[in-house]
Formats: C-alpha cells, structure tokens, sequence
C-alpha cells in the first residue's frame, strides 16, 4: 500500500508476464534493451520527491493517503485544471491509467443496472490507486470482417468473449489489439470496443486483470529499436512505448474484478466514456506538438535568413492558427465542464470531440508546412558521428553555415529534431496516431451528431429562412 518508489515499480514487473518481442520470449522485461526507455519513462512519474513535478504528481485522496493524481476524481474546473497541467509532464505509461476515469464516470448507470459491478469498479480503482498501480486501456478488438458483428464472424473469438461462466468468475477469450504500454504496467483493464445487441451478450464484457494472469500473452511492438543516439535522434531516443497484441488465451477473471458480463445495453456506454478520456490525453499532446512545430519553424526559418520571406511568414501563420485553435479548445472543453450524478467533473464530450477531430483531420497538412520550411536536409542531414570526425565533420560545418550568429551545432539539432518527430519512424508513427489513437475519425464524427444541439440549429436556421419554428409541443410530436 502507498506510492511506489521508482525502483519497486521496476522490481514489480519482474511477475512473470508473459511477453514476446521479435521473436523472443522475454523471461524478464527489466533486464531487456528493447524495454529500457519505456521501463525509464514510466519509472520517471513514480518520482514523487522531483521538485520539479513532485507536487503536481501526487494528491491527498478523500481518505488522507498519497496517490498519484492521475487517479485524482475532478470535481472541479480546478482539479480538471491541474489534471491537465499534471498530463502535460506525465508519460503515457502513466496517462494510459486514466481509464479509471472513464470507468468511474459511468459507475453511477452501471450501479443502476448491476450494483455489484459498480462495487467493483469502486474497488478496483481503489486497489489501483492505493497501490500505485498502472491500468493500460484494453478495448480495441481484431473486429475480424468489418461488416459483420461480433457473433456473426468466422471465428468468434475476434471480439473478446465469456466462453464459460461458474460461481467463482469468468473464463474469457479473445485478444486485444495495439494497447499501449500493455507490458509495462500492472491492469488490463478491458472493455467492450463497442455497444452489443442482445444476441452478443457473452461479447458485452468488461473487467480488470493483472497482465501476469495465466492465459495472458502479450507480442509487443514499438518504432524505436532499443537505443538511438540523443544528437541525432532528439525525441525518440528518449521517447518510446510499445503496443501490446494483447492476447486472452482462456483467462479465469474472479467476480470481484467483472465490471460488466452480458449488460449489454452498458457496452456503448463504456466504450464511449474511455473515447472521451483517450481523447482528451491526446489532445494535451496535440497542443505541445503543435506548439513545438511552430517553434521549430521560426528556428529554421531564421537560420535560413528567410525570416522577412512572406511565404515563411505564411506558412509559420498556418502552424500559429492550428496551434492555437488546439490550444483554445482544450481550454473550453475544461471551462464548460460537465458532471456526472455524482459530482464528477469531466471535460466537455462536443468540445473535446470536435477539437481531437480537427488535430486529426488537419495534422497531416500542418507538418508540410514545416517539411516546405525546412527543405532536403530534413532526410538528409549527416549524423552526430559524422560531425564529431575531424575529416568529414570539417566539410559540414562548412558547408552547413548560413549566417554567423547561427550555430552549427544548434542548426543540425533543430533539423534532427523536425525529422525525428515527423519524418522519421517516430514521425511516421506519430502520423498514424494522429488519425487513430483515441479512435479514428469515424468514431468522433459519431460523437459530434449525438452530441450537438441539433434543435437548437434547426430553429435558427428557421429563424433566419423566415419560417415561424413551429411550437415546441408541436415539434416533440413531429419529431
Ligand atoms: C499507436 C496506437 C496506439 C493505440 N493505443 C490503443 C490503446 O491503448 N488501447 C486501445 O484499446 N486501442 C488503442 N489503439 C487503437 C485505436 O483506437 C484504433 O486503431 C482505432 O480505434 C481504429 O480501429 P482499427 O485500428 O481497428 O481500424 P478500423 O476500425 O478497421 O478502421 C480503419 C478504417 O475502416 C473504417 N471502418 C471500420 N469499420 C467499418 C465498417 N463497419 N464499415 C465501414 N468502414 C469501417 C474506419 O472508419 C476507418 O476508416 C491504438 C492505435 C494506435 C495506432
């Protein structure tokens, strides 16, 4: 009980988890190079004494112990605040834990239809937080044939389904694919990936599992190999976390730990409160990015000397408009803030859907601004090695100047860095994330129709046609 240091997390996963890695099978993930950055960064926001971070890392829980804030239930704008600033300096080893904010959010319609799953859900987010846990997000299935439900595929384990039931728990079946930081952390917490009608009841299933559970298997995959140089690869060298194929090879789940098994009228609901959480962590990372991009297009426009250029200055304007469009968003969703029942306070669902939609819609157009900005050297910059050696490092400081206030050095440094993050392995991964991570654009144009005031625009645009709306009783009826 209580927070972890940063070197019994690391002990805690020597559990016997079952992890593969090209093509190996990985005894103990803590002594192995391809997990050293992600073991590193995760570790990193169990440093609670950082004076730096420590303050913002921790909170006082409603019973008087210390636990990591990322478990910290808002119930204010205040709290949401600092929930963001704390997300801004957290890693997503960490961050991927908020799924017990999506849980704890519908716990209240859960407890409606099944009180003993709202226990659990209650209990395990306390388990989890008084422990110093971390819970990956586990919901997209292999979906199979996209046109097909889940019972109706031809193998019908690619959704994860109860394939037996006793008094003790549940047996599921399945895997779960592309779950971030899968092998580093201590839950598998998995839901249904989308709502379920009646007939798919044993696909309606929820519940929360250590990733050393017998039946467990997990195939991991990341961009990075296991190290990178920090010169020449500035952002991923230090910045890395593998996707687990996150396979449930028969795995008995005890009662205590099922938050929904066969509710099938609670399947959407689950799934969409998570959307809303993996959202929000995506579009406090869309606001950094976004403003790192405009930072390095000044730099390289600057060192370029073409800083008076009015096409520099345009496209450095369209990095500005996406950058702060991003940034006023995230600020509304947490000024008009929505509360459950019982007083949870969660950023506005339309807001933060709209605004992961425009990140996603518009990254791929953003970075060419800055890939017009920089030009060739963007792929072609020499390496860190190749500048250290006297002979050929001699031909690029030559060769690399442009005025003389600038910096060589500084100049190859912001080049390795617009590569690294957008056009280079990181950078190819990044592009994908954009559109897919936190569900794909389909799943936040769903969103927006559910949840914007349709009414209310229709009776504008009434207004404005010079239509009388008709009254409200008459419009309910026709409606
Ligand atoms: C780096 C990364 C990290 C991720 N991390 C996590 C994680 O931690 N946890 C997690 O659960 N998930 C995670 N995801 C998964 C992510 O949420 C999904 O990739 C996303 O929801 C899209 O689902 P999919 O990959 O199955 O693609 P698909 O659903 O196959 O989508 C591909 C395309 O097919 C379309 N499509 C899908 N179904 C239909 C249909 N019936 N009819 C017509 N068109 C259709 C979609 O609109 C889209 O255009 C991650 C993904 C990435 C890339």
């Amino acid at each position: 009980m209580g927070l972890k240091t940063p070197h019994q997390y690391v002990e805690s996963l020597r559990d016997g988890r079952v992890t593969y890695w090209g093509g190996e099978n990985i005894a103990d993930i803590t002594k192995h190079p391809r997990f050293k950055v992600p073991i590193d960064l995760t570790a990193a926001d169990y440093e609670y004494s950082s004076p730096e971070f420590g303050a913002l890392r921790k909170y006082r829980t409603e019973e008087g112990g210390e636990a990591h804030r990322i478990y910290q239930i808002p119930r204010s704008e205040e709290d949401l605040g600092t929930r963001i600033e704390m997300m801004k300096h957290t890693s997503i080893g960490t961050l991927v834990s908020g799924v017990y904010m999506a849980l704890m959010s519908v716990k209240d319609e859960v407890a409606q239809v099944n009180p003993q799953c709202a226990a659990n859900i209650e209990r395990m987010y306390r388990y989890c937080r008084d422990n110093d846990l971390r819970a990956a997000e586990v919901i997209t299935d292999p979906k199979g044939d996209r046109k097909r439900r889940a019972h109706e595929q031809d193998d019908p384990d690619l959704y994860v389904r109860i394939v037996d039931r006793n008094k003790d728990g549940i047996v599921v079946r399945g895997a779960k694919l592309h779950i971030t930081a899968a092998s580093v952390i201590h839950e598998l917490v998995v839901m249904p990936t989308k709502g379920m009608r009646q007939d798919e009841k044993d696909y309606a299933v929820s519940f929360s599992i250590p990733v050393n559970a017998p039946g467990v298997k997990i195939i991991n995959r990341s961009f990075a190999p296991a190290e990178l140089n920090a010169f020449d690869y500035p952002a991923s060298s230090h910045h890395s976390m593998p996707e687990g194929f996150v396979v449930f090879d028969d795995v008995f789940v005890p009662w205590d730990r099922v938050f929904l098994a066969g509710e099938v009228q609670l399947a959407s609901r689950l799934a969409q409160s998570l959307g809303l959480w993996e959202r929000t962590g995506g579009l406090v990372e869309a606001v950094r990015m976004s403003e790192l991009f405009v930072g390095l297009a000044q730099l390289v426009t600057e060192h370029q000397g073409k800083d008076k250029d009015p096409t520099a200055l345009n496209s450095i304007s369209e990095l500005i408009t996406y950058a702060e469009m991003l940034r006023m968003s995230l600020d509304y969703a947490c000024r008009h803030y929505e509360k459950t029942p019982s007083g949870m306070v969660f950023p506005n669902t339309l807001a933060i859907n709209a605004a992961k939609y425009y990140y996603a819609a518009n990254f791929h157009q953003t970075v060419r601004y800055l890939h017009d900005l920089g030009g060739g050297l963007v792929l072609t910059l020499p390496l860190e090695a190749d500048l250290r050696n006297e002979e050929s490092g001699k031909y690029i400081k030559k060769y690399l100047h442009t005025k003389n206030d600038v910096d060589i050095e500084t100049r190859m440094r912001v080049y390795n860095m617009i590569r690294d993050l957008t056009a280079d392995a990181y950078g190819g991964w990044q592009f994908v994330v954009a559109l897919q991570a936190g569900g794909g654009l389909a799943a936040q144009r769903i969103m927006m129709n559910r949840t914007y005031n349709l009414a209310q625009a229709k009776e504008l645009a009434l207004r404005a046609a010079g239509v009388k709306p008709p009254a409200p009783a008459r419009a309910q009826a026709a409606e």
